[in-house]
């Protein structure tokens, strides 16, 4: 073949992920001796509490070394289902239940089982950065819907049905959201769900960030949780990354209708086959008896989120929203006059900053800072980001 580096599938162009690799660049410079603070990572701080790992150690010494189902063990499968009904108030079987290597997988075998040539996507902006990339990969076609900070950045009813189209196959939800922060209210779940069973169209929930939650007022609800149409509609995803600080484990989850379970199982078993099998065993661990640990960083982030939050708002010329989940705050950057990008590099170069512009989160003009680091990190980080912000 004449020209092999050029390719015509639907996977060959795709950009890197940018959360990784700014984390990564930063965590590079860091190693060379540069005075580096990160904003930026999208894991916890912690370590994986011990108990999680012992459960792990056990399964490897007790040769639990081979292949597992490709949907993942029964008893993990069991106990998600029970987490789900228990949590989430979402009825579902073993069946339905699929377990992948890391909930990244999870959301894009469900895209790439549902959609494909000729199908819309709607994702509401600002959105993670994976999602659209995952839809092109599908071969279907995103349409991004904006989302506003004075509506706490929930997809409105309104703008929802102005996208709808006869090809809408799907569309992705995030709550509580990476980058934002928000949280959906239940009001505007019913509102979406019931424009999703009158058009006919399929909801993905990523909701893997549904333990890290701060406020009573803004509780986490599952949108298939609702009613039973809505929940023959919805595909429901979580994982142990956040909540268990599992990041490096490769640990995500999904509940779908059986017809769709049965074509992601199918797609699963002929691509990643099983995630780790001692893998699995930790996971089990965390889902029966990690409730304790998970509150212990929960009341850390809470702590971090109120102490970023204020430090922000005493920036001039930066607005930001109160997050209620996950561990970022979204930060409105644009009476600077500088692109998100060229904000984010000069702040890196000058003040060995490191935090995500908007940019790849579908959102110019603002950007990501993580929370999930020490308080002394966040205070000399967002003292130096003062400090540039005063200087432009
Ligand atoms: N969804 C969102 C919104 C995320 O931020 C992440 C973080 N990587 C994931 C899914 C995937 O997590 P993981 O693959 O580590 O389970
Ligand atoms: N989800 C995290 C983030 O947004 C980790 C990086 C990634 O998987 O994209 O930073």
């Amino acid at each position: 073949m004449e020209n092999l580096e050029e390719t015509t599938g639907f996977m060959g162009n795709i950009a890197p992920s940018a959360t990784l690799a700014i984390t990564a660049k930063a965590k590079a410079m860091k190693a060379e001796g540069l005075d580096i603070c990160s904003l930026s990572a999208g894991e916890p701080d912690f370590d994986t509490p011990d108990m999680i790992k012992q459960a792990a150690i056990d399964a490897l010494l007790a040769g639990k070394t081979g292949y597992t189902p490709a949907a993942g063990m029964p008893e993990l499968r069991n106990a998600i289902v029970k987490k789900f009904a228990d949590d989430n108030g979402i009825k579902t079987t073993m069946p339905q239940v699929i377990v992948a290597p890391g909930a990244k997988f999870s959301v894009f075998s469900a895209v790439a089982a549902l959609c494909g040539v000729g199908d819309e996507v709607i994702i509401p902006a600002p959105y993670w950065v994976s999602y659209p990339e995952m839809v092109t990969m599908a071969g279907a076609t995103s349409v991004i819907v904006n989302t506003t900070a004075g509506n706490n950045y929930e997809l409105q009813a309104a703008d929802l049905e102005a996208a709808i189209t006869e090809n809408t196959k799907l569309l992705i939800l995030n709550t509580p959201s990476n980058p934002t922060g928000a949280i959906y209210r239940k009001e505007t779940l019913e509102a979406i769900a019931a424009l999703a069973v009158k058009y006919n169209f399929m909801v993905l929930s990523d909701e893997i960030y549904e333990k890290l939650v701060y406020d009573a007022i803004a509780p986490h609800i599952s949108i298939a949780s609702l009613n039973d149409e809505i929940a023959e509609l919805t595909i429901t995803v979580n994982g142990l990354s956040k909540a268990y600080a599992m990041t490096g484990w490769r640990l995500g989850y999904l509940t779908a209708p059986l017809w769709l379970a049965k074509k992601i199982s199918a797609m699963q078993s002929n691509t990643t086959s099983n995630p780790t099998s001692f893998a699995q065993y930790g996971a089990l661990k965390a889902l029966e008896d990690g409730e304790a640990a998970v509150n212990t960083m929960k009341a850390a982030f809470a702590k971090r989120r109120d102490l970023i939050y204020k430090l922000v708002n005493d920036i001039d010329g930066v607005k930001a929203i109160r997050p209620e989940g996950a561990f970022y705050i979204f930060c409105d950057i644009s009476s600077f006059g500088l692109t998100s990008n060229d904000f984010c590099a000069q702040l890196l170069e000058k003040k060995l900053v490191a935090a995500i512009p908007g940019q790849p989160f579908g959102a110019e003009g603002s950007i990501r800072l993580s929370y999930a680091c020490a308080d002394e990190t966040i205070i000399e980080a967002v003292g130096r980001l003062k400090a540039f912000c005063d200087s432009l």
